[in-house]
């Protein structure tokens, strides 16, 4: 890899004991040059899309009724909701989420095995703030050469304020960005007013500092380094790339052998050049300063660039563009030979992510279909395991816990079924005894009940069902408990399970 060091060490020796072996080459900054161009012009469009989408979204409201919070998406750690426009998620419907990423996850599959990292190089949002850095960055200091004329030269004050206008810009934009990050998690209008009033609470502050500090690093200090070590999906994409993807190539057998325009036109040797006029292009464009001329490379983002930067040198030279293009490897190797074969869209790897991307599809669309309002858990004593009272009956003791997810109060009645001549009760003293019991839950919330449960001694433990039902809308649940009798107890005690 190309970070390996200058001088190879011999494994078996130890470093020079005089002088500094360097191990590791020292990291070059990389000053990507501007390109325009279609892919430029894309990139941008999705940036916009991205950062539009990114800092207004936290401002839609959603009408959901009085009491509940108006954000059309909304992740609500204190009270453990998600809202997202009409939907509204528990902390039970945590299978939703897993749903989504699983999803997630095969469509990035997908799209990979079909076009390479073209996630990375347009959508990512490593790689959109980036693009966003080095505009301010472009804008402030100058193109490529003027900036590293600038570095390589003595302070001055032009280049003094230019460079403090800059981290200023970009602090603020990483400032903004933190700040619109908690706003996923807090009512937008009134954690900003909250923040500005100095009542937002330390983890407010805190986290917009986190967040702050880890865009202005990222994308203004470290760019290309993210992609290149500290990202781990470069290492794993490559399973999903075959000689049938679509990636970033240079066609050599048209380029080869490149040289430079002067040479080309003044050969007298009888040289066959190819279209490559080894202009540099595409090398100076490159947001992570590789030349793709090399072959298929690690740091490659697939963000286009030196596509751009290709056919505006190409076109220059009166040349077919396209020296540079997104084609498949085996395409490429078949055009060399004379043959133009069609895109393989459809093989086998693609067909399997489609198939398990339409069955997560399928699963989740019927699953939110059938969604509940109405949750019914139970937790039974276990110390004692049962109470014998004074009609000779035994009593089992339950917690249970009903939750209303509906936004009205409702009437639960929670029943039996399966245990013959039980009866439940809410106090100690059997006053109350019912077959079902009325339980009030108020809106959005959960219910918590003391359930005594009385039925004859049968010895054994007997299986049944508490059975809920919304009296607002009719909606029903069960849950499947034991009774525990005087055996379960001896059993117990015997280590019989
Ligand atoms: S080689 Fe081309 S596609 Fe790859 S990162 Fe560089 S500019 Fe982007
Ligand atoms: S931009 Fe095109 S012509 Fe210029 S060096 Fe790169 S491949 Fe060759």
């Amino acid at each position: 890899m190309a970070h390996i060091g200058k001088t190879e060490p011999d494994q078996t020796t130890e470093p020079e004991a005089e002088g500094f072996m360097q191990y590791f080459e020292d990291h070059k900054k990389v000053y990507p040059k501007a390109v325009s161009g279609k892919v430029r012009s894309l990139k941008w469009a999705i940036l916009v899309l991205c950062l539009g989408f990114y800092y207004i979204v936290p401002w839609f409201r959603w009408d959901r009724g009085v009491g509940e919070p108006n954000q059309a998406i909304l992740l609500d750690i204190y009270d453990r909701r998600f809202y997202f426009f009409n939907l509204e998620f528990w902390p039970q419907d945590i299978y939703y989420l897993t749903g989504l990423l699983i999803l997630a996850a095969l469509g990035l599959f997908l799209v990979t095995s079909l076009f390479g990292r073209v996630w990375c190089g347009f959508a990512c949002p490593q790689t959109v703030w980036t693009d966003l850095f080095m505009l301010v960055e472009r804008q402030i200091e100058g193109d490529r050469n003027q900036r590293m004329r600038r570095d390589a030269s003595k302070m001055t004050f032009d280049t003094a304020w230019r460079k403090v206008a800059k981290h200023a810009i970009w602090l603020a934009i990483a400032f903004w960005t933190g700040g619109a990050w908690i706003m996923y998690f807090l009512d937008a209008p009134s954690i900003v007013h909250r923040f500005w009033t100095g009542q937002a609470g330390t983890a407010v502050y805190g986290f917009t500092f986190l967040f702050t500090a880890s865009t202005y690093l990222l994308a203004g200090w470290a760019r290309e380094q993210v992609c290149t070590f500290m990202c781990p999906w470069p290492r794993f994409q490559s399973a999903m790339l075959d000689e049938q993807s679509f990636i970033v190539t240079y066609q050599s057998w048209r380029g080869e052998k490149r040289g430079h325009l002067k040479a080309q036109r003044n050969n007298t040797t009888g040289e066959k050049y190819g279209d490559c006029i080894d202009c540099g292009g595409c090398v100076t464009a490159c947001p992570t300063g590789i030349d793709i001329r090399d072959g298929i490379q690690l740091p490659c983002i697939g963000c286009g660039l030196c596509i751009d930067a290709c056919d505006t040198a190409m076109k220059k030279v009166g040349r077919p563009t396209g020296l540079i293009a997104w084609d498949t490897l085996e395409r490429q190797a078949a055009i060399a030979k004379g043959v133009h074969l069609p895109a393989h869209l459809f093989r086998p790897r693609t067909i399997i992510y489609l198939s398990a991307m339409s069955v997560a599809i399928t699963v989740m669309v019927i699953a939110m279909s059938n969604r509940a309002t109405i949750n019914l858990s139970v937790l039974q004593d276990r110390a004692p395991l049962f109470v014998r009272i004074a009609d000779g009956s035994i009593r089992n003791g339950y917690t249970i816990k009903v939750t209303n997810k509906t936004h009205a109060p409702a009437t639960f009645d929670l029943g039996m079924a399966g245990i013959a001549d039980a009866s439940m009760a809410m106090s100690e003293t059997h006053e109350d005894r019912e077959q079902v019991l009325h339980l009030p839950v108020g809106p959005d919330q959960v219910g918590a009940f003391r359930v005594l449960v009385m039925a004859p001694d049968h010895g054994a433990s007997t299986k049944f069902d508490f059975t809920l039902r919304n009296t607002n809308t009719g909606e029903k649940t069960i849950y499947h408990a034991v009774f525990l009798g005087p055996e379960a107890a001896a059993n117990a005690d015997a280590g019989v399970h």
